[in-house]
């Protein structure tokens, strides 16, 4: 990624990607590191360090309730591992986008959004993403206009 640096120090190893930073350490195999400290605020609710309100989670993504709701059902669905955008994915990543919205699917199908529903990722300045962990919004619960603002 376009930004990133890392640095080295036995057993630990610094990140750094933008204006986040993540420390991590080793647990045993010769690469086999974990997230130690991280400055952005969706690791840290995936982490558990900032609470929130869980509505489904498995090895790849959590997803919970937002904050300010702009539905009556308003979920965030989040990798487990960061990635600043939709705009910052690379090849690698295909398989991970699937299971989003696999994950989004099964949002909507567990709040029981039968009469239908909207997923949405704000991507940068002008697609107004506000926090820098790539998310999908799934909202449903009341009809939603179109097009959006
Ligand atoms: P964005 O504007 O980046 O597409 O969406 C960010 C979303 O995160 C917003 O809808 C906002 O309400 C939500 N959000 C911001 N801070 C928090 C928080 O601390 N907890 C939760 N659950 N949601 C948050
Ligand atoms: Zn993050």
């Amino acid at each position: 990624m376009e930004g990133e640096s890392e640095a080295s120090l036995p057993g630990l190893k610094i990140q750094t990607w933008g204006t986040h930073c993540c420390v991590l350490i080793r647990l045993g195999g010769r690469s086999e590191y974990t997230g130690l400290a991280m400055s952005c605020l969706f690791c840290k609710i995936v982490d558990g360090s900032v609470p929130s309100t869980a509505i489904y989670s498995d090895e790849e993504c959590y997803a919970f309730a937002d904050i300010h709701p702009h539905a009556p059902v308003h979920v965030l669905v989040v990798p487990r591992r960061h990635i600043d955008s939709l705009a910052e994915v690379t090849t690698e990543d295909r398989p991970l986008l699937g299971h989003l919205l696999w994950a989004a699917h099964e949002v909507a199908r567990e709040q029981g959004l039968a009469n239908g529903y909207r997923v949405v990722i704000n991507t940068g300045a002008d697609g107004g993403q506000t926090v820098e962990h790539l998310h999908l919004h799934v909202l449903g619960k009341r009809a939603l206009h179109w097009p959006p603002g």
